[in-house]
């Protein structure tokens, strides 16, 4: 059965105290809470805060992510951060590709798939993230749109490779703006993206992975979002801020 994940991404947010603090405040709700036993939390806090949150994932409540990686092995490539780093941090998983990072750094397919592979080759689970503008919505392209950021950004890989990708459809429209997907449009386009990974990898892999949804998730709306039967979870972000809403998410299921 595929994991359910519910995963933070604190982008650039919170000081070190404040983080310290926030962590604190979600292990105290994770230890007096009983997730579904299936249910995955995982944390992406900034980097310079990973090591703080491993110790406290220590007797793995939570598993612990990065929010990004550099495309190169090593090197002279000032402020970044290789897979390799991160690996040696024991760090499960790294988000990839966020909308973020495609509009203000210019991240292209080309530039994630090499970011994959720094990832896998790494043993690091890459979760990638894709997602329709507004612009593209209203124009009805929003499916060909992530066929071609799942073709181009993962469809190099091998089946044993794709067993290790968690992907996060992520309509940028609905990021930090309040605006949530409706269930059916979330649903719509899940089924549609298991549908590409059935096509180019067989149904077994496509029923293995496990496919979030991000954007402007809440305690109020999770539980329907994830009781359709193709959203496996959610990427969250203002509400991975709120200890209090961050959990009462991971209870959704
Ligand atoms: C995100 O940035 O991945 C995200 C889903 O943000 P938010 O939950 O704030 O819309």
């Amino acid at each position: 059965m595929r994991k359910h994940i519910v995963a933070g991404n604190w982008k650039m947010n919170k000081t070190f105290d404040e983080a310290d603090e926030l962590i604190s405040n979600i292990m105290d709700k994770l230890e007096k809470t009983t997730l579904d036993r299936n249910t995955q939390v995982i944390i992406c806090p900034p980097f310079p805060f990973l090591e703080m949150t491993s110790d406290y994932s220590d007797d793995s409540y939570f598993a612990v992510g990065a929010q990004n990686v550099s495309d190169q092995e090593s090197g002279a490539y000032t402020g970044e951060v290789s897979a390799a780093m991160l690996e040696s941090m024991e760090l499960d998983y790294c988000i990839v590709g966020h909308s973020e990072r495609r509009a203000y750094y210019h991240e292209t397919d080309e530039i994630i798939a090499r970011k994959v592979d720094q990832l896998l080759k790494h043993n690091l689970r890459p979760i990638v993230c894709c997602g329709e503008v507004l612009e593209e919505r209203e124009s009805n392209r929003q499916f060909d749109v992530v066929k071609k950021q799942i073709t181009d950004g993962l469809f190099h890989l091998t089946a044993e490779q794709f067993a290790d990708i968690v992907i996060a459809y992520e309509p940028v429209w609905a990021i930090g703006t309040g605006k949530t997907a409706t269930p059916e449009q979330a649903q719509e386009m899940h089924a549609f993206i298991r549908g590409l990974i059935a096509d180019k990898y067989g149904k077994e892999v496509a029923d293995e992975t496990s496919i979030l949804y991000g954007g402007s998730c809440k305690p109020g709306n999770a539980k329907e979002l994830f009781a359709n039967p193709d959203v496996d979870g959610g990427l969250i972000g203002g509400a991975s801020l709120k200890a209090d809403d961050f959990i009462a998410i991971a209870e959704a299921f």
